[in-house]
Formats: structure tokens, sequence, C-alpha cells
């Protein structure tokens, strides 16, 4: 049996038009000889009917558990399954919903981010052995308790790599609006090419510092079990993006993949800089102690004797000052930031990225606020505003396009 994930986006459902193009995708799959298992999202973008965040908008302003929030927006990938179920049933084929827990998929009770502990595909294997089509709600699971609970913004991608590691699947398919994991975003960067192929570590530094086309934890499921991500468009047949290790795909034994100096750039908005004078060593403590306490992560750190520069999330903001202000420190914070990154498996040694990288901003105008490196990504932050200039400027300089 060759079985695999064909995981459905947001977009992909929407509408009785889209879903007809869905619903041949796995026609397809089937006629080639593949035994699939089918993921889907919930219908949408805000504002859509049966979209995740119209759900949340209905108990918008109200007081409600995470617990209830969790069993609200499990509804949406419910209903969408539900659609997509009907709709391939009415071509003939055998294809039960199931919910997250009904295709084993168990979870801690971290309401809002659970994560999966443990999944037991004796359900699924039934069905496909019987030759049906199991339609499974993406980015849910069930507690041990029997409560619903969601994965996480991107939880979609987790359910399918996770179903395709547990079923040991040949691939997992990942079917979205865009032709594939590309240089740049295309809303931002007209001229963006689709990457044909590349390695988990590099699309996982991707996903992390801002594309959002696939989910950095979908990527890390995926890499620990060696099975390949093939990200594809519901709208055209375009090969898409194979994601694996180093030429372990199936097509290519001699093909590696090479990681890039630069492979992409991304942005990440809702971010705003704090910056804290007259500190000490111990106060140093104090100020990361009390953000940890409230869960809230710091990113692009810089630590100098007396002085600390961070960032953090913007919905994290009013908390930060808060807290920081009874510990009587002196916060200046700067809103509206966002971080755009170069990111490129092969950069680590390679001098003058970080040069070309400053020149192609000062040239356009672009005031740096801070700026951090790792082996595989150099990242800016600077105003929301400039993002948009930055990644297209960046996108030119090393030359992406092609
Ligand atoms: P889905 O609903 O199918 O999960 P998403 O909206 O989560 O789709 O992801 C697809 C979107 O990701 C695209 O429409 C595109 O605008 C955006 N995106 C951001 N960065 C990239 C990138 N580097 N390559 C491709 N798409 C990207
Ligand atoms: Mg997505």
């Amino acid at each position: 049996m060759r079985l695999i994930v064909q995981k459905f986006g947001g977009t992909s459902v929407t509408t009785g038009e889209n879903r007809k193009l869905v619903v041949g995708k796995i026609l397809a799959a089937l006629k080639e000889g593949f035994t699939p298992v089918v993921v889907v999202s919930a219908m949408g973008r805000k504002g859509d009917n049966y979209a995740t965040d119209t759900l949340l908008s209905l108990v918008e302003n109200m007081s409600v558990a995470k617990r209830e929030i969790d069993q609200l927006m499990c509804c949406g990938e419910m209903i969408s399954a539900v659609v997509l179920a009907a709709a391939l049933q009415t071509r003939g084929i055998d294809a039960p919903m199931l919910t997250g827990g009904q295709a084993g998929i168990y979870t801690d009770e971290n309401y809002g981010e659970a994560g999966i502990v443990n999944i037991d595909v004796a359900r699924l294997l039934t069905l496909v052995n019987n030759g049906a089509v199991p339609v499974v709600c993406g980015f849910q699971g069930v507690s041990i308790n029997g409560n619903l609970t969601t994965l996480g913004r991107g939880g979609s991608d987790t359910t399918a790599a996770a179903l395709g590691a547990a079923l040991n699947a040949e691939r997992v398919e990942i079917y979205t609006d865009v032709d594939g994991i590309m240089t740049a975003d295309p809303k931002i960067v007209g001229d963006a090419r689709v990457l044909d192929r590349i390695s988990y570590g590099e699309v996982c530094q991707l996903a992390y510092q801002g594309a959002k086309v696939i989910h950095p934890r979908a990527v890390e499921i995926a890499m620990h079990r060696n099975v390949p991500l093939v990200i594809k468009s519901t709208f055209s047949d375009a090969p898409g993006t194979v994601i694996s290790a180093f030429g372990m795909y199936e097509h290519d034994n001699n093909c590696e993949i090479i990681d890039q100096v630069a492979t992409g750039i991304t942005y990440l908005r809702g971010i705003c800089q704090l910056k804290i004078e007259n500190v000490d060593s111990n106060s140093t403590v104090d100020v990361f102690n009390v953000l940890a306490e409230r869960g809230i992560s710091v990113d692009l750190i810089n630590v100098y004797p007396e002085k600390l520069v961070f960032t953090i999330g913007e919905e994290h903001k009013e908390a930060a000052r808060t807290e920081l202000a009874a510990l009587g420190f002196d916060v200046r914070i700067m809103a509206d930031c966002a971080k755009v990154s170069v990111v490129g498996g092969g950069m680590r040694g390679v001098p003058g990225v970080m040069a070309t990288i400053i020149a192609t901003l000062v040239e356009h105008g672009i005031t740096i606020l801070q700026t951090v490196d790792s082996h595989t990504s150099i990242s800016v932050l600077l105003k929301v505003g400039d993002v948009e200039n930055a990644v297209q400027a960046l996108h030119d300089s090393f030359n992406l396009t092609k």
C-alpha cells in the first residue's frame, strides 16, 4: 500500500468550485495507485462564514475559558471536513469524516497550543485497508479526558505531518494557494521564484522567520521521521516544492540539495522593541525572569553592561510594560516593528552577507533598529512600514529571482 497524506488549507476548501479541485487532486492520487488520508483546515479566512477567526469573533470581548474556546475552534474543521467528505461521497467514494480524536490524535490539555502525546492509527488503518478515504479534521486532537483541543495556529500542517509520520506515509502533500515554497512571499515580491527542493533545515528556518506557507512544527515532525513533504497548489498542476533530507527523495538518489548562501527572504510583523537603561547584572536577571514568568518570550536580545535591548510580540506590550514598571525599570518601548530575515543554510562562514544586507537597506533609506544572526539566518529589525521595501530590495540584492 502506498500511503500518502494530502492536506488542504483554508483557501482550498472555501468554495464549492475550489472543493471540486480538491476532489480532483484526491481522485488523481487514487488513480495513480496511492492510498490517501486527507486532512483539512477550516474554510477560508477571517470574515468567511466558518473560518476560525469568524468563529472566535462570536465570543469576542466575552469572558470564556480556554477550554470552551478550543471546543468552539474545533467546529471550523468539522464543518469543512463534513462538506469535503460529502463532495467525495457524491462521487461514490467511501469517505468518512473523522475528528482529530476519532483519527486517534491524543494531546495534553494545553488549550490553544496542545501538544500531541500519542497517535493511535488503528482506526485509520482499518478504514484505508477497506478502501476508504478518511477525511480528518486538522488542527485538533482530544485529551485523555475527552476534551477537544487545538494544536495552535498552522496546526493543520502539524496534523498532516504527525499522521504522515505515524502512518509511515510515503510523503505528505500540503496543498495551498501558491505553487510551493518561494524565495519570498509572492504577496510582496511579484517576481519571487518557486524552489524545486529544499532541505528540512532550511525550510524550518524560513518558517520560523515568518514564511507562513508551512508551520515549522510540521517540518520538525516530518524531519524526525524522514517523511518527505511536498508543498503544492490546489489551483495548478505545478510540481511544487519537495522538502526532504539531502538527496533522499525517491526520484533522484544522485541529486543533493545544496543549501544556498541566501535561499529566501522572510518577514514577521507585530513586534516591539524594548530598551531598558541603568541595569546591572542582578536586575538583568530580574527582567528576563519576570518576562519568563508571564510567558512572554523574548527575541533579538542584546545585553550591554548597563543596557538591555530586546524584542517581544506586540500582543505582550502592555503586560511587559506593567510588570517592568512595577519593578521600577525605566523602559522605552518602540511599537510597530518588524523583523526581516535573509535565510540560507549555506551562509555559515561566508563573508559579506551582513555587508550586503546593510548596504542594501542603507541605499533604500531604511533605518536598521537592530540585527541578529545565526548560522543560517541574518535578521534585521525595522519599522513595519519599511517591510515591503526591505523584502523586495534584499530579494533583488541576493539575485533570488535568477
Ligand atoms: P493555507 O491556508 O493553505 O495553510 P497559508 O495562508 O497558511 O495557506 O499559507 C500560504 C500563504 O503563505 C501564501 O498565500 C503566501 O502569501 C504566504 N507565504 C509567505 N511566505 C511565503 C513563501 N516564502 N513562499 C510561499 N508562500 C509564502
Ligand atoms: Mg497554513
